[in-house]
């Protein structure tokens, strides 16, 4: 374990790996797709002596013949000499200090070169007994940076300079392969940045690659190391995984490689109370709508996600409050704080996103109270949409019975004389109450 542990700290042996170099023409990267502020960002870091790289995501989108969503530079400049050069940046950033350059809304982020553990000066770095790092501004050279990085496709510089690019390893021919390799050694990798075990599913499901096999080993031993990372950060890194227009994608591969029960453990549960049945129909058809949303150009919400994967572990214990006696409107508002209040634990949702959340659900027990009076409230709620929507997803996964979004579609369609007269017919239609009804959730007489 000691051993282990100091092995941690010390340097990888021998000298950084070399990059090779790749002439202009024999990669696809071209000055004209790139953004002409991180090119200023570029030449400007060059007039001023340093070296100026685009790195990372960017340039393996571009080499892939995609759009990249963003542009990051990597420079032998420090931070505050970054900041020194541009007077629209900022310094950003505890754990990895970085600086933001702003373009109106674009923003280019620039990062020293990283250097290697072992060369960390007091203070530079801190790591947990785990293996995380927890602070890391320790500088090197571009060889070095590399070596830090993720994975082979991320370790790709470009510079204008010559038009060259600077490639570690097997990187081009992995882009070429649709290969993702973790760089170095991938328990100690994961351990280091248990976030990077989260990237590798995404990338995966987003450029379509394979994770090679040593890549891909460790992740289901190693994904509870999760629960270590900061709740805010999760928050963030759970939103590109589900909202990049690859959602059903990733949700697989999270269920596959175990990332679900850290991440999400009360919706884990729900699932495996039930065999999945009818809970994992339901966040599928909801990543399924989002996913279409998103390739389609069309707005989607944290808030929705967020509802649809916490909705198992709501209705499960709502359904149980009820079963040992609590009257159904508090069980359910019990159970939806409950489930929030467990969840921020490992990952924080922000009250922006936490409200409408709980709307989302509540909307869920108003749906199917149609007296003319609380149709019309219904219809009028601010978030009436998104919880139509979830009631949607809901029976089209069969999470939910019935066909109460059907009454609702046509009620929207209506004049308000329809509309009153609609709601009429379903109060009069309406069927009697148990007393007290084993199953809470609207309409639902199974789950
Ligand atoms: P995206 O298309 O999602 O932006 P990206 O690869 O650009 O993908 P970023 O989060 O923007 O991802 O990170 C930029 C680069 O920084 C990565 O390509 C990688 O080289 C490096 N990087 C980011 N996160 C990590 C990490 N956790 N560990 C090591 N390297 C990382
Ligand atoms: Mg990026």
């Amino acid at each position: 374990m000691v051993v282990e542990w100091i092995k941690r700290w010390l340097p990888a042996k021998g000298p950084a790996a070399a990059l090779a170099t790749v002439t202009r023409d024999h990669h696809r990267i071209s000055r004209k797709d790139i953004s002409p502020n991180a090119l200023k960002v570029l030449y400007r870091l060059q007039s001023a002596g340093y070296e100026g790289y685009l790195v990372g995501g960017c340039v393996r989108d571009l080499q892939l013949g995609l759009h990249p969503k963003d542009f990051d530079v990597a420079t032998d400049a420090t931070p505050e000499q970054v900041r020194k050069l541009f007077s629209n940046s900022r310094l950003i950033g505890r754990r990895f200090k970085i600086v933001h350059v702003t373009f109106g809304r674009e923003i280019i982020e620039v990062t020293t070169f990283r250097g290697r553990a072992g060369d960390a000066g007091p203070g530079e770095q801190k790591q947990s007994n785990e293996g995380l790092l927890l602070r890391d501004n320790v500088y090197g050279s571009l060889e070095e940076d590399a070596e830090r990085r993720d994975f082979t496709v991320n370790a790709l510089y470009y510079t204008p300079k010559d038009f060259s690019l600077r490639v570690y390893g097997t990187g081009l021919k992995d882009l070429q392969d649709k290969t993702l390799r973790i760089i170095g050694d991938p328990e100690t990798r994961y351990r280091e940045d248990p976030v990077r075990m989260m990237r590798a599913l995404r990338f995966a499901a987003k450029l379509n690659f394979d994770i090679e096999p040593r890549t891909s080993k460790p992740i289901a031993e190693l994904a509870p190391l999760l629960s270590h990372v900061a709740a805010a950060r999760l928050f963030d890194e759970v939103i590109k995984m589900l909202m990049s227009g690859q959602g059903l994608a990733t949700w697989r591969l999270m269920r596959e490689y175990g990332l679900v029960e850290p991440l999400l453990p009360a919706t884990h549960a729900a699932l495996k109370r039930n065999n999945d049945r009818p809970y994992n129909a339901f966040i599928e058809q909801a990543l399924i709508n989002t996913d279409d949303r998103i390739n389609r150009g069309r707005p989607v919400t944290p808030a929705f996600l967020y509802a649809a994967l916490l909705w198992p572990a709501v209705r499960e214990d709502a359904e149980h409050r009820i079963q040992m006696g609590t009257p159904e409107t508090p069980a359910w508002q019990q159970a939806m704080a409950q489930v929030v209040a467990d969840q921020v634990r490992s990952i924080t949702i922000p009250k922006r996103f936490s409200l409408p959340m709980k709307d989302i659900w509540d909307l869920q027990l108003r749906l199917p109270k149609r007296t003319p009076k609380r149709a019309e409230q219904t219809a009028a709620h601010p978030r009436f949409r998104a919880g139509y929507d979830f009631l949607l997803v809901r029976e089209r996964s069969g999470e939910e019975p019935g066909n109460l979004g059907r009454w609702w579609t046509d009620y929207q369609e209506q004049n308000p004389e329809a509309r009153d007269a609609m709601a009429r017919e379903a109060e009069s239609t309406k069927p009697r109450r148990r007393k007290r009804r084993r199953s809470p959730a609207p309409n639902a007489s199974n789950s």
